[in-house]
């Protein structure tokens, strides 16, 4: 390792990620979804990719060198991160398969042994579900209650609150370092100071920070510290929890099994020190070879450095996003990671469609209620889009998703004003839409009518738009197949959901809200008054890709016998257009819960 740290040359660190390389002939790939998952250098794909090549043994078990080489390499590692994270000792820190892992080994382990009913444990509004479900399923076990440290407008936790939710029955308090959604940088030795003087325990989920900023686990004197590999440039599937010593001594074990025993017996079992203690099973070998490598790779750099890197870059980004009509930024905490969410709000534009857009043009954001679901509420937002930070990104990024931005902006703008010109329907504009939904689609609303007014009316539910769903599929896919690529694809399915039938807003009820989605998404079935074996429906997203899913389903299903709907294989259709490789999973759950749904009232039928 260089004795001096090297300085943030952001395009030699660049050039050290191969996923760079492989986009980098025409538009280079923008990558700003690091918050996620950051990707890996050669340094660490290397060091896994050599151990699978040469060095693969289990662990801890055999005499033959072979094992005894991966025993080592194994060992190393921890003392590496405990180095990084300056633990007292490499046995301090357990090896998990991520944060998620760390929080839920605490949970159950820890809250088993400690929590009683009455005792409280305080989260925040902040909390990734990784930080509260685990919590949930310990107060459930126990009969301890959990409390909330409620947040500010910009997204910072309110510390006067979270002074009066202290009391004698807090036994743990349990917040993220940085927030994944807002990027609020909380202060956290405080909070842990706060929490010993009220005599809890403090836990610090640091998933958003190692890789940002210097780890002291004995300067913040958390008990427990927990992290994944996955967010510092290292595998997936890997991660650390960081506990004192005399804490995890004190803890029961886990999970049973190979390892993490000292001797068994029939009449009873006694369970090794620590590490091993909590490490049952063969673990993610290569997964801790990887995390060392990354977090070699990531200690050559001076933090004071990359935290003054990934701060300006931050607030150029700020500069440069802010200012854009439309765009409101969520979290504008005063120390803030590099993190940046925001919702689009003039033209009205759901953070799905910012993401779909965006990657349209080569921007990888992530989109959605980020694991986040309490926050979003409290900001009054079913989803963010965000962009996040890491050491490969420039101010080029930031002007590409800028640029790209303000583009898709301006083109949603043309295209409400378009669509509110075309509410004063003429007869050309119900041609296109007699196309999408079959010639007798009693969605066409009369002709001078004005399609919010069709809204306070019956609703229209369309007729069926062929004989049967298999010949309204083989019609769509007919034209699909004229249709070369993603992103004509897309503009097609953009067009079809502007064309949508109204859904009227009293339809848009708690009960016809479909879960499972990345967008809000409603639904309203019924069997046709007068003709009960046929199904037909309404729905309707703040998404405009979701909107043309709900085009095709309905020109599909609406309209069409129960028994029909039964046997039609909606999977396999997305699959023979196409569709199946471009819409993320998430979405297409959405298309299943909606599917699901359908189906169900066939059923009943
Ligand atoms: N906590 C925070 C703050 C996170 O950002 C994440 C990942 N998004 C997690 C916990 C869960 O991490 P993992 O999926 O690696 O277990």
């Amino acid at each position: 390792m260089p004795t001096s740290p090297m300085p943030i040359d952001h395009t030699a660190i660049r050039a050290e990620f191969p996923l760079f390389e492989a986009h980098s002939s025409g538009r280079p790939l923008v990558f700003l979804d690091s918050a996620a998952s950051t990707q890996q250098p050669s340094r660490v794909i290397d060091a896994v990719a050599e151990y699978q090549r040469h060095q693969h043994a289990n662990i801890h078990r055999a005499v033959y060198q072979l094992s005894q080489g991966a025993t080592r390499r194994y060992e190393e590692a921890r003392a590496t991160v405990a180095r990084f994270i300056n633990a007292a000792e490499p046995a301090e820190c357990l090896f998990t398969s991520g944060t998620t892992g760390s929080i839920n080994l605490v949970a159950a382990a820890w809250g088993r042994a400690n929590l009683q009913p009455g005792d409280e444990i305080i989260l925040s509004t902040l909390e990734h579900h990784s930080n509260i479900v685990p919590w949930q399923l310990a107060a459930e076990a126990s009969g301890a209650r959990i409390k909330v440290i409620p947040i500010n407008d910009a997204g910072e936790l309110d510390l006067a609150a979270y002074r009066r939710l202290l009391s004698p029955r807090t036994r743990l308090v349990a917040v993220n370092h940085v927030s994944n959604a807002l990027g609020t940088i909380n202060p956290v030795r405080e909070i842990i100071a706060e929490a010993h003087a009220a005599g809890a325990l403090a836990l610090i989920d640091g998933a958003q920070w190692v890789a940002h900023g210097r780890t002291d686990v004995q300067a913040l004197d958390a008990d427990f510290y927990a992290f994944s590999g996955h967010k510092l440039y290292g595998p997936t599937g890997i991660g650390v929890l960081y506990g004192k010593r005399a804490l995890l001594e004190a803890m029961p074990p886990y999970q049973g099994g190979g390892d993490m025993i000292e001797r068994v017996s029939f009449t009873g079992t006694t369970y090794a020190g620590l590490p091993s203690r909590f490490e049952a099973g063969t673990p993610n070998i290569s997964g801790v070879i990887g995390l060392g490598a990354a977090i070699d790779w990531l200690s050559e750099r001076d933090f004071e450095q990359v935290s003054v890197y990934e701060q300006a870059l931050l607030a150029y980004a700020t500069e440069r996003l802010a200012p854009i009509p439309g765009v409101e930024i969520k979290g504008r905490a005063a120390r803030k990671s590099g993190v940046i969410s925001f919702v689009v709000t003039d033209p009205p534009l759901a953070s799905l469609d910012v993401g779909t857009q965006l990657d349209l043009r080569g921007i990888s954001i992530r989109t959605g209620h980020h694991c986040c679901q309490p926050l979003m509420e409290r900001l009054g937002v079913s989803s963010t889009a965000r962009a996040s930070l890491a050491l490969y990104n420039s101010r080029d990024d930031v002007d590409r998703l800028a640029d790209a931005l303000a583009e898709i902006l301006q083109q949603a703008g043309l295209r409400a004003a378009a669509r509110a010109g075309r509410l004063q329907v003429d007869q050309a504009d119900l041609a296109p839409r007699s196309q999408v939904f079959g010639s007798n689609s009693s969605a066409a609303p009369a002709d001078g009518m004005n399609l919010n007014e069709v809204a306070g009316v019956e609703p229209a539910y369309p007729a069926a738009a062929a004989d049967s769903p298999q010949a309204a599929a083989d019609a769509i896919a007919e034209d699909f197949a004229l249709l070369p690529d993603w992103p004509t694809r897309h503009d097609y399915l953009i067009e079809l959901g502007e064309r949508l039938p109204p859904m009227p807003p009293s339809l848009k009820t708690e009960a016809n809200l479909v879960r499972g989605c990345q967008s809000t998404v409603y639904l309203a079935a019924r069997r046709k008054p007068g003709s009960e074996a046929v199904i037909e429906f309404l729905a309707d997203s703040d998404a405009a890709i979701v909107r043309g899913l709900i085009a095709l389903l309905q020109r599909i299903c609406s309209g069409q016998s129960a028994a029909s709907i039964l046997a039609f294989d909606v999977d396999g259709f997305f699959d023979r257009i196409g569709l199946d490789a471009n819409l993320s999973l998430s979405r297409r759950n959405g298309l299943e819960a909606m599917v699901q749904r359908l189906k169900a009232l066939a059923r009943e039928t």
